[in-house]
This record gives structure tokens, C-alpha cells and sequence, in this order.
């Protein structure tokens, strides 16, 4: 992948402390990394992390089917960390034409930077100002959990009219036939004598 050093990845999530692990066994989504050399380290320093990350539930109204793999790279910057990768998931949903369930592979990038939540220096809170997201500062304890930038991020990418395939020939809006399965029959429905019958008939 262009632009990426070629330093090992790092483990990430087991890097974190108890705390936050013991919060991931309760099966509670996230996508954490502790930050907390990488924030001492001199601006330029980059960590790289292979992801692999099962992602089920991380946002209520999507079916999340496969895990969120793909590399970021953590950048430490002059105030903060920039994070920047492309990401791969699939997400399960029904094709705006056919309606039927199907898995959409969805690759998406980020880029987000991270601020640190307590002042190296002195140690005391840095306020979260109006033009800020809360989602991107690292905590306390020098974890910067990224599940919430990644949640946004997927969807956004999500399509707003999402096909099974470009060539999805979706309902008969007459007789409602899949016509990717099964053929219409408005038209032999009209052609048939013995319906022609009964329509004479009503
Ligand atoms: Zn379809
Ligand atoms: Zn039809």
C-alpha cells in the first residue's frame, strides 16, 4: 500500500490496559490503541497496526458480516496523532431494487486526527472545544479509541442506493416476480384465454 512505512505492525487492544480490556469481554465493540509511547515519541514517529477486528454491533442499524481488516497508521504530530488507513468490511443489507439481502463489500479511508485529552506537562484536562468532536481525543489514559471514527466513517460509505448487482432487474412492479428469478407473468396473465374468461366474467 502506497505511503506506508514498512515498520512492523503492532499489536493493538492488547496493548491497552485492563481497564479497557476487560470492558472488550463484555462485548462491547472497540477498536482501541494505547498511544501512550507513541504521544512521548518525537513529531514524525509513526506506529503502523495490521487490523483483523470483528466490528458486529458497532452501530445498532447495520448488520456488520465480516471483520474490519486493513492497516492504519498512527502519526505523531505536533499536536496530537493523525490516523490515516483504508479500511475493509462487509455489511449485510437489502438491494434497493430486488430487496433481497445481500453482503456489500465496502472499502473505506480515514483520516482523523487525535488529540490528546490531558496536557503532557501538567497533567490537568485540555477542554473540548465547540469546533471538536469528542469522539477523536485520546482519554486519560492514553488510549485513542477509534470505534466511533470508524462507525462514522463506514457510514458514509455505504451507497445510497445499494444493488446486489448493477444489473439487478429488481420487482415487476404488476406482479411483484423477482425478474433476476423468475419471469414476469403480468403479460401471459392477459394473454391466457382461460383468464380472459374469467376477467369477462367479474
Ligand atoms: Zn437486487
Ligand atoms: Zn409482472
Amino acid at each position: 500500500m502506497a505511503g506506508f512505512d514498512t515498520t512492523p505492525a503492532l499489536p493493538y487492544n492488547a496493548a491497552c490496559d485492563e481497564r479497557s480490556r476487560s470492558l472488550v469481554a463484555v462485548s462491547v465493540v472497540t477498536v482501541k490503541f494505547n498511544v501512550g509511547q507513541l504521544l512521548k515519541s518525537a513529531v514524525g514517529t509513526s506506529q503502523q497496526y495490521d487490523l483483523n477486528e470483528d466490528i458486529v454491533g458497532v452501530d445498532q442499524d447495520l448488520q456488520i458480516v465480516e471483520p474490519l481488516v486493513g492497516k492504519i497508521r498512527l502519526l505523531r504530530t505536533s499536536d496530537g496523532i493523525l490516523v490515516t488507513g483504508r479500511l475493509h468490511t462487509g455489511v449485510r443489507l437489502p438491494c434497493r431494487r430486488c430487496l433481497r439481502p445481500f453482503t456489500l463489500p465496502v472499502d473505506f479511508d480515514l483520516e482523523e486526527n487525535f488529540y490528546p485529552s490531558v496536557d503532557k506537562s501538567t497533567g490537568g484536562a485540555i477542554p473540548i472545544g465547540d469546533a471538536e468532536d469528542a469522539a477523536t481525543r485520546t482519554d486519560g489514559h492514553r488510549i485513542l479509541d477509534l470505534t466511533e471514527v470508524v462507525r462514522q466513517n463506514l457510514l458514509l460509505a455505504l451507497p445510497m442506493s445499494p444493488l446486489c448487482s448493477p444489473l439487478c432487474r429488481g420487482l415487476c412492479p404488476g406482479c411483484g416476480a423477482d425478474l433476476n428469478t423468475e419471469p414476469c407473468t403480468c403479460q401471459s396473465e392477459e394473454g391466457d384465454p382461460r383468464l380472459a374468461v374469467l376477467r369477462q366474467l367479474l
